[in-house]
């Protein structure tokens, strides 16, 4: 069952931001959203790197003011990742972010005013290859569909975004994406159902102002979960009212929890109870901090006793199972040796970095007698 997915995701036209694929085969991405001032460089630069080396494949960044545009231009320069730049209504400033080399324009055509607007937007992004991403939101649905509706609804959503999509499709633009956004998990997950049955576009996912870390995790968790195990959602974003650095980690779990996506060190763990041999939550928190800077995918398990601990270390690559006179330690299910209970978390995240280093050396090794053959053969 290892690594096996069941998901048979929705067959979507492939779009790209940057280097980064969006749709089609492409992994889903994940992306987060800068929540520095703009205009300040430093701060945004460094904050993009921080989201990059937690995982984000794609960072959004508001550029709200013609300064904010010009600071976007050396931000762009510095950045690891692909941006996408996030306009509301001055067309002008998607304009002098396209000519600075943005990567994606979240803006939507419907707002910009005027058809020569949208069409000058339209024009540029084409011209250098610039996917936009429609982004509509329960909490900004035009008035007149406010009172058709008579409140947002997933149909009100839908009809909006038919708007934004007419205005691309008039000007035979489909280098586009698609969010439809609202806290309400339901809503946002009737709505996404409801355009995935509609068009091929690559959707981006996320319910927003989800709220507090633990709350918003858990309703972004609940509502694309139920759209990802539908093969609904391209890319995804994790709206948490905290450090965007965490948006990136949940969104990372969720995809590793549905075997969509896989990085960095997988832990699993007993609830502990009083079976437990040594102190489990204690090991757990200690080595995912340790273990944070690891992006190979590795599976450990953590398992308080002989209960489960063996079948646990039977489906993982380094388990761990707790026992009165020093624990087992466990490589590929295979029993390794016997640990000291009192040194438990410098001797596993001892066992899990010799492991990885074992991994890249046959990897290293593979790729070296790939090398060979090729040349053998040329
Ligand atoms: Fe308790 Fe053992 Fe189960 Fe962990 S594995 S919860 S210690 S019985």
């Amino acid at each position: 069952m290892k690594g096996q997915s069941w998901i048979v995701r929705r067959k979507t036209r492939q779009i790209r931001v940057g280097n980064v694929l969006v749709g089609g085969d492409a992994p889903i991405s994940v992306q987060s959203m800068t929540n520095t001032e703009t205009t300040d460089v430093d701060a945004t630069v460094a904050q993009i790197v921080q989201l990059a080396n937690a995982g984000a494949d794609i960072v959004r960044v508001s550029v709200p003011t013609m300064d904010a545009a010009e600071a976007f231009k050396i931000i762009k320069q510095r950045s690891p990742v692909p941006l996408v730049a996030d306009i509301h209504f001055d067309y002008r400033i998607a304009l002098k972010v396209a000519e600075y080399g943005v990567d994606c324009l979240r803006i939507n055509p419907g707002n910009i005013g005027k058809e020569e607007r949208v069409r000058a937007v339209v024009d540029a992004a084409r011209d250098k290859g610039i996917p936009i991403r429609i982004g509509v939101n329960a909490g900004s649905l035009e008035k007149d569909l406010q009172e058709k509706y008579g409140e947002p609804t997933p149909e009100a959503l839908v009809e909006s975004a038919f708007r934004h999509i007419d205005m691309l499709d008039k000007l035979n633009f489909h280098d586009f994406k698609l969010s439809l956004k609202s806290s309400n998990v339901f809503m946002a997950v009737s709505a996404y159902r409801l355009i995935a049955a509609q068009i091929d576009n690559p959707l981006h996912l996320g319910i927003t102002e989800a709220g507090a870390f633990r709350t918003g995790t858990v309703k972004s968790s609940v509502g694309l979960g139920m759209l990802l195990a539908e093969g609904i959602g391209d890319t995804i974003r994790i709206s948490l009212a905290a450090d965007p650095v965490e948006e990136v980690k949940v969104g990372w779990d969720i995809l590793k929890s549905l075997g969509l996506r896989n990085r960095g060190v997988n832990i699993i763990a007993c609830p502990t109870c009083s079976r437990a041999e040594f102190d489990v939550i204690g090991t757990v928190n200690e080595l995912e901090l340790r273990l944070e800077d690891v992006r190979e995918p590795l599976d450990v398990s953590v398992i308080g006793c002989v209960v489960n601990g063996p079948g646990e270390a039977g489906e993982t690559d380094v388990g761990l199972t707790g026992g009165f006179s020093g624990s087992m330690l466990y490589f590929d299910g295979e029993k390794h040796e016997k640990i000291p209970n009192n040194d438990i978390i410098d001797r596993l995240e001892k066992a899990v970095r010799g492991k990885l280093a074992e991994r890249e050396a046959q990897h290293a090794a593979a790729a070296k007698g790939a090398e060979r053959l090729t040349v053998k053969n040329a």
